[in-house]
């Protein structure tokens, strides 16, 4: 059979082909159940032992320590930029770290809710630099600090989390890692929330994963919804109301694919591959050019121009016809941008490195 193509969408994006297949085989009767997944009640004991599941591999893949409580809830990143800020921020002080589009999105959000301040700010270099953490203004009021820690967009990613004590601050530090979930390890000694959508590396739309340390449960302004109340959530299981149940699933099927492929430490390394094949390539031609320092480009996310702008149509073009779909860069951004997750092979960036250089060669 004639492979897929390969999908560079920075979300919803790549699917492991493996779990589209079995997703697909079980889609009209789950393990004999006589249903679908999506049929299935969320207080059925099917559906039970497939969220339980889920939940336990990702706690075992991310080694997400036993004070983490982990939600399955709904509204995206973008519900999260009001949600953080509705349970954690007592409606005072939080610091913000802008590094591109999605923490400045975040700050935005959160100043309906708090008093937002920016500590540190890279948008006079156009998002292409991360700011020193030494030299984030950190208030002691703060009642947490909030990261992108891998800007989609931009293309930014931290390369190690912050260590806020190290900085003098005693305020939790939320991390937004919704583009680049398990791709590597998270340093929780470091971490007081992590929130991700799942439709870059985990699988479909609809399911956001939220990892809360237990000390930070009970701090919701009163206007919280409950659906959104993370204390809530959590005494229920994450079944306070009705979970994004088929996106559960997916998540369970993309998390044992994890799993069989050696785990998070192995997708990192497969990562840090597939990163360097592709920087490289564009880093050698005269052709390209990428606007990221080198020590904060994102492995996930690669933004790259084309010096001349007016090809881009014909790039596309011959991308597509390659069977390089979705290459298009944000609009806010311009030229292309190849999202490389979990779900992309070594052999799709190696295509389009080769497809690079050949355009290079022929319109250089
Ligand atoms: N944060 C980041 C880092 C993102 O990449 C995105 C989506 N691209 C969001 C938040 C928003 O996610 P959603 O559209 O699911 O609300």
């Amino acid at each position: 059979m004639a492979r897929r193509p390969y999908n560079f969408s920075a979300g919803p994006a790549t699917v492991p082909e493996a779990v589209l297949r079995q997703a697909a085989d079980e889609m009209l009767d789950w393990h004999g159940s006589g249903m679908s997944v999506m049929e299935m009640s969320h207080r059925g004991k099917e559906f039970i032992s497939i969220a339980e599941a889920a939940e336990a591999d990702l706690r075992e893949l991310l080694a997400v320590p036993p004070q983490f409580r982990i939600l399955f809830m709904q509204g995206g990143g973008l519900g999260e930029n009001a949600i953080v800020p509705m349970n954690l921020s007592r409606g005072g002080a939080v610091d913000f770290v802008v590094t591109g589009s999605w923490s400045l999105k975040s700050a935005r959000e959160a100043r309906r809710y708090a008093d937002v301040a920016v500590a540190a700010s890279n948008e006079a270099d156009g998002h292409s630099t991360m700011p020193a953490p030494a030299r984030w203004q950190l208030r002691r009021d703060a009642n947490y600090v909030h990261i992108c820690s891998n800007e989609t967009i931009d293309g930014l990613e931290f390369q190690t989390l912050p260590d806020l004590r190290a900085l003098g601050c005693d305020a939790p530090l939320v991390i937004d890692c919704s583009s680049h979930i398990l791709s590597r390890p998270i340093d929780w000694s470091r971490v007081g929330l992590a929130f991700a959508g799942a439709q870059k590396n985990v699988g479909m739309a609809g399911l956001t994963m939220v990892f809360v340390r237990e000390d930070l449960l009970d701090r919701a302004l009163p206007i919280c919804p409950s659906a959104f109340n993370y204390k809530t959530v959590a005494e229920a299981g994450s079944m306070f109301n009705t979970p994004p149940t088929y996106a559960i699933y997916i998540a369970g099927l993309v998390f044992q694919w994890l799993k069989a492929q050696g785990g998070v430490a192995a997708m990192e390394a497969r990562n840090i591959a597939k990163a360097r094949l592709l920087y490289d390539a564009l880093d050698a031609s005269d052709f390209y050019r990428t606007r990221v320092a080198p020590e904060a480009r994102s492995r996930m996310n690669v933004p790259f121009f084309l010096k001349n702008e007016a090809l881009n149509d014909t790039f596309l073009a011959e991308a597509k016809a390659r069977g390089l779909l979705q290459l298009k860069g944000h609009k806010s951004v311009g030229g292309m941008r190849a999202s490389i997750y979990n779900a992309m092979p070594l052999e799709g960036v190696q295509a389009l490195v080769d497809l690079l250089n050949d355009f290079a060669r022929r319109h250089g």
